[in-house]
């Protein structure tokens, strides 16, 4: 298989200042791929693309909260302005609110809070996939990825309501959009990762991630790499025949 897997593709990537998205980023730029890099966070997300930028990818970044539509398009824009079409979405910016590391359970739920979380994990890959999506329809080719959690699969008494929901929410609109958009050359998958070793597992408590290890038959947190393998893939040319599917990285966790 060529390592140019992705050459003369670009890419789009939110969350990408992140433990996942960067490593996604990275992988794209190794494959050929020129990356836009999404993120809420400026200083986080302006720092990552200097250093992809100096180890020579082509490389642009935008800032924006993916639950806002509007900066969404500012930044669907922006990209393509600076890269051309973007031809490979990966809707992977997420967020898992936690109280002293726990998760609040839904009676004693902050409203805002639980519409804040549906707003970014859901809300904001169909606010980048109505954006991204006709541009693919126009030009007969797309690829999709929307970043669950086998928390969207399965009941886990480590994670909140609103972040099963959502990432449960994301494998609904992930089918949905592979069947309309199937028809137009567009693939549209899912990853679904188990305990990935990132900022936002770093937070919970070490009982929570030494159970996990200890439920996952190889034994070990995942690493971003993993996911971004995984990720890469599902937008390959040779993968062009998978789509509406929802891939597990999780080490055997679950087997959801
Ligand atoms: P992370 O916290 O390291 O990174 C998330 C990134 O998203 C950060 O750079 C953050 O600034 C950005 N972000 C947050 N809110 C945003 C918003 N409103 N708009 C734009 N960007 C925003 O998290 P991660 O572990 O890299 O997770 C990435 C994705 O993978 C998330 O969707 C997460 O739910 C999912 N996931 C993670 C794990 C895990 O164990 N780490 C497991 C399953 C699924």
């Amino acid at each position: 298989m060529s390592t140019l897997q992705h050459a003369g593709r670009v890419v789009l990537v939110s969350g990408a200042a992140g433990g996942i998205g960067s490593a996604i980023a990275e992988a794209y730029l190794a494959q050929g791929a020129a990356v836009g890099l999404v993120d809420f966070d400026a200083a986080a997300g302006e720092r990552l693309a200097q250093r992809l930028a100096d180890a020579g990818g082509r490389v642009a970044f935008a800032q924006a909260d993916v639950g806002s539509y509007a900066d969404c398009e500012r930044a669907c824009a922006s990209v393509a302005g600076a890269l051309g079409p973007v031809d490979t979405l990966v809707a992977n910016a997420g967020i898992s609110p936690k109280h002293a590391g726990k998760p609040a359970p839904v009676w004693r739920m902050d409203p805002a809070e639980w519409r804040r979380v549906v707003d970014v994990n859901l809300n904001g890959v169909f606010n980048l996939c109505r954006l991204l999506a006709p541009g693919m329809v126009e030009r007969r080719f797309g690829r999709i990825v929307a970043m669950s959690s086998v928390a969207g699969k399965a009941y886990l008494d480590i994670v909140a309501a609103h972040y099963a929901a959502t990432k449960a929410g994301l494998i609904g609109l992930t089918r949905h959009l592979a069947g309309e958009l199937g028809p137009h050359g567009i693939t549209v998958n899912a990853l679904a990762p188990g305990r990935i070793d990132t900022p936002m597992v770093a937070g919970a408590p070490a009982a929570a991630n030494a159970a996990v290890v200890d439920a996952t038959p190889l034994r070990r947190l995942g690493t971003p790499h993993e996911v971004a393998h995984a990720c890469a893939f599902l937008t390959s040319t040779g993968a062009g025949f998978i789509t509406g599917q929802v891939i597990d990285v999780a080490g055997g966790w679950l087997m959801t």
